[in-house]
């Protein structure tokens, strides 16, 4: 029978408690001191994981500190830094330019506001959501790659725009849940809902999963007495 809304709402509620429960740890990964840093480091987490980021910002934040600091550098010097990471010359650009509109128009502080962090160079709608929520700004529920995946194995949206999806998502949940909901999606689905052999075996919410477009792995068929399957390898084979 096709699940209601309601029935689809109660669902959701279920799962994110249960992972809640599950992995009361889950946080974001990015290393970060201020609003800064993490405007920064959300930036640069695009197309590198968060390990990479990591390895960089410290000495990037000690040669830099500061938005004033990326306004006055060229974009070579911030280049240096963050080399390791994909798309690091575009990045190196875009801080720069970040760095310029903050003092600009927002007196050197990183804005609350989702829309007004998705105003200035470099900083997508997604990266808005996540900056803009932990810092105290507007609830969101940021798509990622991971919430994009687990939203629809779990069948919470049929949609693979991620504006469609959060709204989706911000549909089911209520507000106070959309933070640590987004969190949780993407702490699971790095560790146990893998975009490759997803660990259905030891997920938490399987019984309340309905796995979505996930290959089931068949048994192997028990061979029968005889069959090529129970004779031994032929000599030159292993
Ligand atoms: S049951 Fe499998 S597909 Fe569903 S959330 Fe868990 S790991 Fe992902």
């Amino acid at each position: 029978m096709r699940e209601t809304k309601d029935q689809r709402a109660a669902r959701a509620e279920v799962v994110i408690d249960t992972l809640g429960a599950a992995m009361p740890e889950a946080k974001i990964e990015l290393d970060h001191g201020t609003p800064w840093q993490l405007l920064v480091a959300v930036v640069l987490s695009a197309q590198s994981t968060d390990r990479r980021v990591n390895m960089v910002t410290p000495a990037l934040h000690a040669a830099l500190p500061g938005p004033e600091a990326f306004a006055g550098a060229a974009p070579a010097e911030v280049e240096t830094h963050i080399k390791t990471l994909g798309l690091f010359r575009n990045k190196a650009k875009n801080l720069v330019a970040l760095g310029k509109a903050l003092l600009e128009q927002h007196g050197g502080a990183v804005p609350l506001s989702r829309a007004a962090l998705a105003e200035l160079p470099g900083v997508g709608n997604k990266t808005a959501g996540v900056v803009s929520m932990h810092i105290g700004g507007d609830r969101a529920f940021p798509v990622d790659t991971h919430v994009m995946r687990l939203g629809y194995r779990l069948a919470f949206t049929n949609h693979d725009q991620p504006d469609l999806i959060e709204r989706d998502l911000q549909s089911l949940l209520p507000q106070e849940k959309w933070f640590l909901g987004h969190q949780l999606l993407v702490w699971h689905g790095r560790r146990v809902c893998h975009a490759q052999r997803p660990e259905c075996h030891r997920c938490v919410v399987e019984a309340h999963c309905p796995k979505r477009g996930v290959k089931v792995k068949k048994k192997a068929a028990t061979a029968r007495p005889g069959s090529r399957a129970q004779q031994p390898p032929r000599p030159g084979r292993s």
